[in-house]
């Protein structure tokens, strides 16, 4: 198809990817965000093989080459800070003939806005209500503007009001929270080219290395925890990681912003459908899921370069909709249930199941390049 015109609502990683991929095939696209400024927050993001292919297929790879550390393998420490198993990325890498890309939020948002180009999104804009209007869409929104496209997108996250206008209430499944910052990289804290995870007592720290110059540090709480017990900032991760843990993860607690705010995690059971007539859903709002395998936001890139291709390649929206949903249902479905089983596995009550898991790192019998290498050859950009 050609000549058509796209509201998409949302303008996070989903959001973004779609108005590129969708403007690359050569539509219209207007994107609204309620946030004014777009504020990512103080977060990195890991974009794994399958992500960062999906990102250079968009346009925005090198400019992330460029920016991105080049790590070389995952360490997994205990709570004390001794090293359970190091993982080398360079099988991963070669085995997919790509690396991963690990960055803050706010340098991947950068470089989808440039690559957007004069499609910025209208900011400050929320969409209260969509409506067909002949064969149109009508999307409303509470500046009073009316936006009407062939078709309308769904960019609007894990609590998207899109997907409620669709198909009613989804029951979100609370999971655990985390806590994340950055820092400024410190190799006195962890080296620039190792991705560390400290794990012990049901929860985990992780430091990453991110867009060269930054450390991003995140602090997994366990299910079990009581909610009452986590919003009393920097004090809920002194309690949680009490003198047990390694001296270094009390140097990282040290740097964090004293009210840092907790983020709730939730995912939902798989939708039977992302598309209502000339509605459809990518990313969070589709498809929200743990954070556990570092997949939601190269799903979403994923998601918009699917969307793209068969608007672009089929006779009609329907068709081109149809297939859409049908190939990203069956590709993000498994992966939202098993970041849902990995996350109770590691920050579950069965402490057997999280020892046993440690066990098979620590004897080498794991699964994680093999994961992330079928992650990536099964994925939408090989
Ligand atoms: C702690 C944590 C760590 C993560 N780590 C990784 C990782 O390492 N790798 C990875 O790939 N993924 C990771 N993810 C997942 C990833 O962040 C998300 O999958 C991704 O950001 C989803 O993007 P999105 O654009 O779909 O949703 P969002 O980022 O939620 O964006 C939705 C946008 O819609 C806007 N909006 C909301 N309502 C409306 C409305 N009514 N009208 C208009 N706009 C609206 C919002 O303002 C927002 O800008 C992580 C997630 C969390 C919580």
């Amino acid at each position: 198809m050609e000549n058509l015109k796209v509201v998409i609502i949302g303008a996070g990683i989903s959001g973004l990817s779609a108005g590129v991929a969708l403007r690359e095939a050569g539509f219209g696209v207007v994107i609204c965000d309620p946030d004014p400024q777009l504020v990512s927050g103080e977060a990195g993001v890991s974009m794994w093989p399958n992500g960062a292919k999906a990102l250079h297929a968009l346009g925005i790879g090198s400019t992330l080459s460029r920016i991105c550390p080049i790590v070389t393998s995952v360490q997994y420490r205990d709570k004390r800070g001794s090293l359970i198993s190091e993982i080398p990325l360079s099988p991963l890498v070669e085995t997919v003939g790509q690396r991963p890309y690990f960055l803050t939020q706010k340098d991947l948002h950068d470089a989808l806005l440039s690559q957007l180009g004069q499609d910025h999104p209208i900011l400050g804009a929320r969409c209260l209500d969509i409506k067909p209007v002949g064969d149109k869409v009508q999307v409303i929104l509470d500046t009073g503007q009316r936006l009407t496209g062939d078709l309308v997108v769904g960019a609007d996250g894990t609590r998207s009001e899109v997907r409620r206008f669709m198909f009613g209430n989804v029951p979100l499944r609370y999971l655990n929270s985390i806590w994340r910052t950055l820092i400024e990289q410190d190799n006195t804290l962890n080296p620039s080219n190792v991705f560390t995870m400290y794990s012990g007592d049901q929860r985990r720290v992780g430091v990453q290395p991110v867009s060269g110059r930054h450390l991003y540090l995140f602090f997994e709480a366990p299910i079990s925890a009581r909610l009452d017990e986590l919003d009393r900032g920097v004090e809920s991760l002194r309690t949680l990681y009490d003198e047990t843990w390694s001296g270094i993860v009390h140097r990282l607690i040290e740097r964090v912003n004293p009210l840092v705010k907790r983020i709730p995690i939730f995912d939902f059971d798989p939708l039977e459908t992302f598309v209502r007539g000339r509605i459809v859903l990518v990313g969070d709002a589709a498809h929200s899921m743990a954070p556990t395998l570092a997949q939601g936001g190269a799903l979403a890139v994923e998601d918009a370069l699917v969307l793209a291709r068969h608007l672009r390649s089929n006779a009609t929206i329907e068709e081109a909709l149809n297939r859409y949903d049908v190939e990203r249902r069956q590709r993000t479905a498994p992966i939202v249930i098993a970041a849902r089983h990995r996350t109770e596995t590691i920050l579950g009550s069965d402490r057997e199941k999280t020892e046993h898991w440690y066990e098979r790192l620590r004897s080498g019998h794991h699964d994680f390049v093999e994961t992330l290498t079928q992650l990536t050859l099964e994925g939408p950009v090989r």
